[in-house]
């Protein structure tokens, strides 16, 4: 479903992806894991397009290129849903906004319709009765929920999770692990980075440990944690564990 060939990012100088090769399956969870500037995020936000690539690499959906700019790109990003660490939210719009906008904007759903799609999904993540409100009077759990909410109302074939727990409170954790183990017991496709282990042994199909920009580790939860075959990721390991 994401198919990611010879894929180089550099900032200036700094080689921050390097030749990455990937193939995400439909249906299948993938972790993403790696120490602080590895280049998870980097790796998220290049499949989404948010980043250019370099070197000629290339990002296949459902085997079609992703193109680089306009209108088309818009659609086939919707393809590809994104949730932040940082919920990013329209801070001024009420929480049924949020989930309507990109479905009547970018896809020209009706009115009427989005807002169904939406109470619906509201409702999934256990936020429908908060649809009125604004980000701001939710908490970072509901937040990063209707978040979710906003990724799904696109109809994405697939979801890419950056951190999606990392700026919350410990006590809300696991409302939107529980919303995303939901997803992926669904078959949805989705590629996840997260230092939150137990979700990665429950949920994930697959670990992808990456260091210093590249892939180094592309195996099943159970191995990698039991079993990892570099010393970097053991390094890793044994600092989250
Ligand atoms: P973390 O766990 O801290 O989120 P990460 O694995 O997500 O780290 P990235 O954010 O992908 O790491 O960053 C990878 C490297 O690329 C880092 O060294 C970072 O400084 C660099 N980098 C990322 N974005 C930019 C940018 N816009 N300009 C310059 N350098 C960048
Ligand atoms: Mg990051």
């Amino acid at each position: 479903l994401i198919q990611l060939q010879g894929v180089n990012k550099h900032f200036g100088d700094f080689h921050a992806l390097k030749d990455i090769d990937l193939t995400i399956p439909r249906g299948q969870v993938a972790i993403v894991l790696g120490p602080s500037g590895s280049g998870k995020s980097t790796l998220c936000r290049t499949i989404n397009r948010l980043e250019t690539i370099d070197d000629g690499g290339r990002i296949l959906i459902d085997g079609k290129p992703l193109p680089a700019e306009g209108r088309e790109l818009a659609r086939l990003r919707a393809e590809v849903g994104m949730v932040f660490q940082s919920f990013n939210l329209f801070a001024h719009k009420s929480i049924l906004d949020n989930v309507t906008l990109g479905p009547i904007r970018v896809k020209g759903k009706k009115k009427a319709a989005a807002e169904a799609h939406a109470m619906e999904l509201l409702e999934r993540v256990g936020v429908a009765h908060q649809a009125k409100k604004l980000p701001a009077q939710l908490s970072g759990g509901q937040q990063q929920r209707v978040a979710i909410a906003r990724a799904l109302a696109m109809e994405p074939k697939a979801l890419l999770f950056d951190e999606p727990t990392s700026a919350l409170d410990p006590e809300m954790v696991q409302e939107v692990l529980d919303v995303m183990v939901g997803l992926a017991t669904e078959g949805m496709t989705m590629v996840v980075v997260t230092h939150e282990m137990g979700f990665a042994r429950k949920a994930g199909d697959r670990v992808i440990f990456m260091a210093d920009g590249a892939i180094l580790e592309d195996t099943d939860p159970e191995s990698f944690f039991t079993n990892p075959q570099h010393d970097r990721a053991r390094d890793f390991l044994g600092k989250i564990l």
